[in-house]
């Protein structure tokens, strides 16, 4: 199924899902396109107003001829609050914010469904796209996906979730949290010289809760896991005081923690938490901990018919082997395997994304719908 994939269309429906503005958490506009879309190349289309009214979740189903498994490409809408020049051609690149992460991808989906549907290919079961708003952090953490996984009953055979992974493929990912961390003591701030004496300072606390966590990452720096490497702690901001001579009342400190395969946040908030609550003991003050999962952990058997499929589809779309490797990037595919439903990462390589000049290039729209068609071919 190579050379059926409509460069120009697949170009212009990007430059079209891009004109349309959509950060995180606003999703509407772009999500009724889509929506429009999909039914536009023969799927029946669902789109969930409740219980994200903002950020619709669309859900496009095409079926095959006969029973077989339910194969669902992932892709997100939404896009990094993060400006942009507005959207334009340049021979054969798109650029915009959300060209490559993810409306590129997203129109390479649509456009592997109108081929098959146009063409009246026979296939078994069913292949559906998912398209959310809540997907980037921080204003996102894909909640809308993990209501359909989880309260929906949201269910597939395989899924790939169509972004990373243009010319390798990635079998293992890390988990990724957000960490916030307030160490304060009661009372307002005061004067240097009208603070009682023995009164905890909340800077001094939070040099020992650096402290603490810089040696923490120096211990977990000497495991490294296949494919992902070593887990980390990250400060990446520290916020505390106001006047030079007024003592302060609270430290805040602001970073990530990343965890490999089998690691999980509930493990990974026990150790912050007693490695917080040390440092409280021994200087009085009160340190909270607000830890937020971004995305858990990813992987995939080397040997999985899906990876096996996309590996050989990609061959047979460029001649070239895809290699595994492990990415640092947290994606949705974490959420796909946590719910039981094996998953390989796979779209058009682009440039720019959460960057300040973001585009992606129609040979790769096409290459990654070519390849996109290849698998299903071998699937369904
Ligand atoms: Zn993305």
């Amino acid at each position: 199924m190579t050379g059926l994939a409509d460069p120009t269309r697949l170009r212009d429906t990007t430059l079209a899902l891009v004109e349309i503005p959509s950060p995180t958490g606003d999703t509407a506009e772009v999500a009724h396109a889509y929506a429009a879309l999909l039914a536009e190349v023969g799927m029946e289309v669902e789109v969930l107003t409740e219980p994200f009214p903002k950020t619709p979740i669309v859900i496009g189903t095409l079926k095959g001829d006969r029973p077989g498994p339910r194969f669902v490409f992932s892709g997100h809408l939404d896009t990094v609050p993060i400006d942009h020049a507005p959207p334009y051609i340049d021979g054969d690149r798109i650029y915009g914010r959300g060209s490559t992460d993810m409306k590129g991808p997203c129109a390479c989906a649509a456009e592997a469904v109108r081929v098959i549907s146009s063409t009246g290919q026979s296939f078994s079961g069913e292949i559906v796209i998912v398209a959310i708003g809540l997907h980037e952090a921080p204003g996102g953490r894909g909640e809308d996906l993990t209501w359909l996984l989880h309260e929906r009953g949201f269910t597939a055979d395989m899924a790939v979730v169509c972004e990373l992974s243009a010319h390798d493929v990635a079998v293992a990912h890390m988990g990724q949290a957000t960490v916030e961390i307030t160490v304060s003591r009661p009372g307002d701030a005061t004067h240097e010289l009208r603070t009682p004496a023995g009164t905890p300072n909340p800077i001094h606390g939070a040099a020992r809760v650096v402290d603490a966590v810089k040696a923490r990452n120096e211990e977990l720096s000497a495991t490294t896991y296949p494919w992902v490497g070593p887990e980390t702690y990250f400060i990446g901001e520290i916020h505390g005081g106001d006047f030079y001579n007024r003592f302060p009342n609270s430290c805040r400190i602001v970073g990530t923690r990343r965890w490999a395969p089998g690691n999980t946040i509930e493990a990974v908030r026990a150790e912050y938490d007693a490695l917080l609550a040390k440092v409280a003991e021994e200087t009085g003050l009160e340190i909270t901990l607000d830890l937020k999962l971004v995305r858990g952990a990813y992987s995939i058997d080397e040997n999985a018919p899906l990876l096996k499929a996309l590996q050989e589809a990609y061959k047979d779309v460029t001649g070239d082997d895809l290699k595994p490797v492990g990415i640092k990037t947290v994606a949705d595919g974490a959420m796909f395997s946590a719910a039981g439903i094996p998953t390989v990462y796979h779209g058009p390589f682009g440039e720019g994304a959460h960057g300040d000049v973001e585009y992606i290039t129609v040979g790769e729209l096409v290459r990654a719908t070519e390849v996109y068609l290849s698998m299903i071919g071998k699937l369904l």
